[in-house]
């Protein structure tokens, strides 16, 4: 029976950096990994890199050169005759980014001489796991002093619209339409809802977003929230709140979609439905029950600070555990677990996680909310500045949104930053850093900021947390 040091169930990203660490490490190691394309062939990178981040942002990124050349070249002085798009190019486009990147992972895996091993695994217990290759009948058992699940979600469903991925789609099959539907319905309006609703509005699709909660994006905060709301809407997103979809019938057109709304039935006709309603974490026939590892209520396999499980030597990361469910959090925890394997005292420190969301502009937090602080008793101040005020955001025609920085009003360590803006997925960075460093807003006030750019509206923010913006 083939031994390794460490054995990876899952090659997504917890599992391919859990791996490359644990190689770099001199460990042994192995990944067992299931995913197939559509066309049959063995692939890394798990949901993120083939149906999740990178083809959501390749056609995000595509969908928006196309909305600034429809809409927003004409205010740079910028003539543009009839513009179209060619669909099929653009996914072809968006399928080679995808097949790239996980080819680049295989390649990264040949360099430190992980072994990936193709199929499903099956926890059999002693630390043995049962592999059923793709392509033959005969199951292999492997052994390995350390095991960690990596085995990710899958897309959440919800009875009253069941996926046909043809009327009803998940999150996989919005990334492979072959024309923008003309009326889209989207069922939740978390991330992954707003962004694919945003994608097919850009492409032409009327969209029409049905969300259950009475508020819009309630664990962002509240001014962030209420900013993007209606910019979203005036860009021509319908978004319906407090609308819990309560049956959907296929007809022969397209779906009619039923919802109450303040106890009222209310009926919607599409031509598809993208069911975005969350994701579930994936344990199913891992058999890790047998073994003794439980799962809460929603089906996380229960870890502690660690990543351990209850069972010596098992680990499970990313998506499969607490916490919230980005890539960014799953690499992490595969670099802290392939420490820690190693003898390092590694963990990751979940309050300094960066939220994303790739509308336009877009939607970025780290750390709390203004209230989340109140609920807590804890006295904090802020200080905000909008992009409007900002001479770089001014210069690119990027004037919608607002910064702002939370501090702690005693001891003045950032509490939490959030930016609805131009390119806030790359400004949160900074802040995150800080945090990192248990930074103070006088840190980053007194940082120097290149002028002109986006991120001295962090700087603004940070000095009008402490009562001094110049530019405001
Ligand atoms: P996964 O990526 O789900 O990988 C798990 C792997 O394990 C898969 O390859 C699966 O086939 C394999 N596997 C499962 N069970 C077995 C088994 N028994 N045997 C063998 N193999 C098995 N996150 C971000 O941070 N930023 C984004 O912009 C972003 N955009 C997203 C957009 C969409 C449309 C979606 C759906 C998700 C997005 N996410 C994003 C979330 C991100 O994809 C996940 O958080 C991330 O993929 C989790 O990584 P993971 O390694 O835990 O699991
Ligand atoms: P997220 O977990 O961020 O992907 O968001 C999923 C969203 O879907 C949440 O905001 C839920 O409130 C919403 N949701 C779940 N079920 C329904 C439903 N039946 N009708 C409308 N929205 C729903």
């Amino acid at each position: 029976m083939d031994s390794f040091d460490v054995l990876v169930i899952g090659g997504g990203p917890g599992g391919y950096v859990a791996a490359i660490r644990s190689a770099q490490l001199g460990m042994r190691t192995a990944v067992v990994d299931e995913w197939k394309t559509e066309n049959g062939k063995p692939a890394l990178g798990g949901t993120c890199l083939n149906v999740g981040c990178i083809p959501s942002k390749a056609l995000l990124d595509s969908s928006h050169h196309f909305e600034f050349i429809t809409r927003h070249a004409k205010a740079h002085g910028i003539k543009v005759g009839d513009a179209h798009y060619d669909l099929g190019l653009m996914m072809q486009r968006k399928n080679k980014v995808v097949q790239t990147l996980t080819q680049g992972i295989a390649t990264l895996f040949r360099k430190h001489k992980v072994e990936w091993l193709q199929g499903h695994a099956r926890l059999v217990g002693n630390l043995q796991v049962e592999i059923r290759p793709h392509d033959k009948d005969e199951k292999q058992t492997v052994s390995a002093a350390h095991i960690i699940i990596a085995t990710g979600s899958v897309p959440g469903s919800i009875p009253q619209a069941p996926i046909d991925q043809k009327h009803i789609v998940d999150s996989t099959g919005a990334l492979c339409f072959s024309e923008a539907p003309k009326r889209l319905g989207v069922i939740g309006a978390g991330v992954i809802g707003l962004e694919l609703g945003s994608l097919w509005r850009r492409l032409g699709s009327e969209v029409i977003v049905l969300e259950a909660l009475p508020d819009f994006l309630p664990s962002a905060d509240h001014d962030i929230a209420r900013a993007a709301l209606k910019t979203l809407v005036q860009q021509g997103l319908t978004i319906t709140l407090g609308a819990r979809v309560s049956e959907t019938q296929v007809t022969g057109k397209g779906v009619t979609l039923h919802y109450q709304q303040r106890g009222e039935e209310q009926d919607l006709s599409v031509d598809k439905i993208i069911v975005a309603v969350g994701r579930k974490p994936y344990t199913e026939t891992l058999n890790i029950e047998a073994l003794g590892i439980e799962t809460d209520a929603h089906g996380f396999i229960g870890v502690d600070d660690y990543c351990r499980t209850r069972v010596p030597n098992i680990y499970a990361i990313g998506d499969v555990v607490r916490g919230p469910m980005l890539a960014h959090k799953a690499q992490e925890e595969g670099m802290a677990v392939a420490e820690h394997i190693a003898g390092q005292a590694s963990f990751v420190d979940h309050d300094t996680v960066p939220w994303v969301i790739y509308t336009w502009p877009e939607i970025a937090w780290v750390g709390k909310t203004e209230h989340s602080l109140k609920a807590a008793g804890v006295e904090f101040r802020s200080g905000s500045f909008p992009f409007l005020a900002s001479g770089r955001a001014r210069a690119m025609g990027e004037t919608e949104g607002l910064v702002k920085v939370i501090a702690d009003a005693k001891s003045d360590r950032v509490l939490g930053v959030h930016i609805f803006g131009a390119n806030a997925s790359e400004l949160i960075a900074e802040t995150v850093l800080a945090m990192a460093f248990e930074g103070d807003s006088e840190d980053i006030a007194r940082t120097i900021h290149a002028h002109p750019t986006l991120a001295e509206a962090l700087h603004e923010a940070a000095l009008a947390a402490k009562g001094r913006p110049i530019h405001i």
